[in-house]
């Protein structure tokens, strides 16, 4: 049974529409996108049937290109076709909500909105069987090299991948340099939506992965306990200047975002004059930990800001 999906999927992957040009022949997007999510899956990156564009799979899909697709191809290396038009081959929906979703814009959609049109994509059942399976797998990953990229060998990416973010997270570090802005801009280079979504782990890192108000530190294979809050609410903002951030746990984040609590200046803490915190939820008067990186620290023009607008007052 399992031979007989591989050889129908082998097949489909040999028949992906892919835009053609005369000068620039077909396009090398959705083979390259395949490639990139059995690697991420291999990777342990991908575990569920629901492939949401992140970092990780944007610097996958570069670090594939680039070694795969001549310099001189005429092709624009935008994960975004391949992600959108791959549901033209029947080969993934498109979904949001848990509902199979078709993006209605005229124009290409940019990283950051296809991100809010869609969670990601999802395989048919049958499919995702075969993807989890490292045999299948290895099976899919040698055919679409041998079909479309004369059987090029894609070498070893992870270290090209782990260059490629962690230099967008010295990008994102480097902000802390310059003049903190306090209105909201919006970006929509791919490098911007890669910083944007690092700003979580670069926060964590400061902070040593603990809370900055109780030093709590618990993980679960990729989920933990600590969260990296904005101190401007990014919905309103946009700004993941590092100096903008907090590591807090769950319940401090909780705390922070309704407004029970909040910091003076010093980095010490205000406790609203409501919160019942008979059990000591949170000290007032404590001061809480700081980034390992001192251009990193949390900025007063932000604090300022929370204690006026978010801290409950009376
Ligand atoms: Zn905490």
């Amino acid at each position: 049974m399992a031979t007989v999906l591989l050889t129908k999927y082998v097949a489909l992957f040999e028949k992906l529409h892919r835009n053609k040009t005369k000068a620039k022949g077909a396009a090398p997007h959705k083979p390259i996108l395949l490639l990139a999510i059995l690697h991420e899956i291999e990777a342990g990156r991908i575990s569920s049937n629901l492939v949401p564009l992140t970092p990780e799979l944007v610097a996958t899909f570069k670090a594939l290109w680039n070694t795969l697709v001549p310099v001189d191809s005429g092709w624009n290396p935008r994960i975004t076709y391949p992600f959108r038009y791959l549901q033209q081959d029947g080969l993934w929906e498109l979904i949001k909500n848990d509902n199979a979703v078709t993006i209605q814009t005229a124009l290409e959609p940019t990283l950051n909105q296809l991100v809010s049109l869609c969670d990601g994509g999802r395989f048919p059942s049958e499919l995702w069987g075969l993807l989890s399976d490292s045999f299948a797998r290895s099976a899919l990953n040698t055919h679409l090299l041998s079909f479309y990229f004369s059987g090029n060998e894609t070498g070893i990416i992870e270290d090209q991948i782990n260059d490629y973010l962690m230099a967008q997270a010295d990008k994102l570090k480097a902000q802390a340099q310059a003049k903190f802005r306090a209105k909201k801009i919006v970006e929509t280079t791919e490098e911007y939506f890669v910083r944007n979504r690092l700003f979580p782990k670069v926060i964590k890192e400061l902070y040593s992965y603990s809370c900055c108000v109780c030093d709590i530190s618990a993980s679960i294979e990729n989920s933990s306990v600590i969260d990296a809050a904005h101190i401007l609410p990014f919905y309103e903002f946009h700004n993941d200047d590092p100096r903008n951030g907090l590591a807090l746990c769950k319940n401090h984040h909780w705390g922070f975002d309704i407004g029970a609590w909040s910091l003076t200046d010093e980095y010490t803490i205000v406790v609203a004059p409501k919160l019942k915190n008979d059990l000591v939820f949170i000290e007032h008067g404590k001061p809480i930990a700081m980034p390992k990186d001192e251009s990193c620290i949390p900025i007063p023009t932000a604090l300022q800001w929370h204690r006026e607008n978010i801290l409950k007052a009376g």
